[in-house]
C-alpha cells in the first residue's frame, strides 16, 4: 500500500474512533423520506430540516402524494428551511419522476438516482449509503474542504474528490467516512477557525498548525483558505 494510502487509513481509523456514532443527522425512516429530507438539507442544517420533516412526512406518504401536491400548500411546510419555492418545485419533479419511471420507489442504483431530477451524486450517494446500504462517499463542504486539508486530494470538483477518496479507502468505509468527516468539519476542523489544537489528527495531519511530527507532514501543502 502506498504510503499516502497508509497514512490515510490511519487517520481514518483515528475518525472512525472518534466518532463511532457518526451517523447521518436527517430523520427519516424510508429511502423516500431521506431523498426529500436531502433535498431539504441543500444549503440548510439538518436540524433545521428535521423540525419540518415530521409534518411533511405525515402530509405526504407517497412519491404520488407530493407529485399531485398543491403547490402552495408543499411550499408552506417547508418554508423555513430557506430556498423552499425552488425545493419544493425539486421535490414535486422529482416525485412525478419516480412514480413515472420507477412505480413510485426510490430506485437503488447511482445510475438511476442521478438521473433523476435534481438529484447529483452527493444526494444519491447518501441516500444509497444510508437507506440501502450500498457503499457510496458523499462529498459535501465538509468532506471536499476536509480532504484538501487532510493531503487526500488536491481536487475541487466533488466528483474528482469522491474518485479519490474512493481510490484510499475500501467500499465498506465509504458511507462511514463521510459522517466521519462531517461530523468532524462540524466540530473541528471549521472552515474559518479549525482547531488543530484540540484535534486528534493533529500528528498526522498535513495542515496541522501544529509541529511537523511525519515526514508526511513535512511536505504539507498550505492551509487552504475558508470557502464556507
Ligand atoms: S489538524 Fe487542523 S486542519 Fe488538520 S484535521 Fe485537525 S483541525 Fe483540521
Amino acid at each position: 500500500m502506498p504510503d499516502a494510502a497508509r497514512l490515510a487509513r490511519r487517520m481514518g481509523r483515528i475518525l472512525a474512533e472518534t466518532y463511532p456514532e457518526a451517523d447521518t443527522e436527517l430523520a427519516h425512516t424510508s429511502p423516500l423520506e431521506l431523498l426529500v429530507a436531502t433535498v431539504l438539507s441543500a444549503q440548510s442544517t439538518d436540524e433545521r430540516v428535521n423540525s419540518v420533516t415530521p409534518a411533511l412526512f405525515a402530509r405526504y406518504p407517497d412519491a404520488a402524494a407530493y407529485a399531485a401536491a398543491d403547490r402552495a400548500e408543499l411550499e408552506s411546510l417547508i418554508q423555513t428551511v430557506g430556498l423552499y419555492r425552488s425545493k419544493a418545485a425539486s421535490i414535486q419533479g422529482l416525485a412525478q419522476a419516480l412514480c413515472d419511471r420507477h412505480g413510485g420507489e426510490v430506485p437503488t442504483t447511482l445510475e438511476e438516482l442521478v438521473a433523476l431530477p435534481g438529484v447529483g451524486r452527493k444526494t444519491a450517494n447518501v441516500v444509497l449509503g444510508n437507506a440501502f446500504g450500498v457503499p457510496g462517499i458523499a462529498v459535501d463542504t465538509h468532506v471536499g474542504r476536509l480532504a484538501r486539508r487532510f493531503g487526500w486530494t488536491e481536487e475541487s470538483a466533488p466528483e474528482k474528490v469522491e474518485e479519490d477518496l474512493m481510490q484510499l479507502f475500501p467500499p465498506s468505509e465509504w458511507t462511514d467516512l463521510s459522517h466521519r468527516m462531517i461530523l468532524h468539519g462540524r466540530r473541528v476542523c471549521h472552515a474559518r477557525k479549525p482547531a488543530c489544537d484540540a484535534c486528534p489528527l493533529a500528528s498526522l495531519c498535513p495542515s496541522s498548525t501544529l509541529p511537523p511530527a511525519t515526514s508526511a507532514t513535512r511536505s504539507a501543502p498550505p492551509r487552504e483558505e475558508a470557502r464556507s
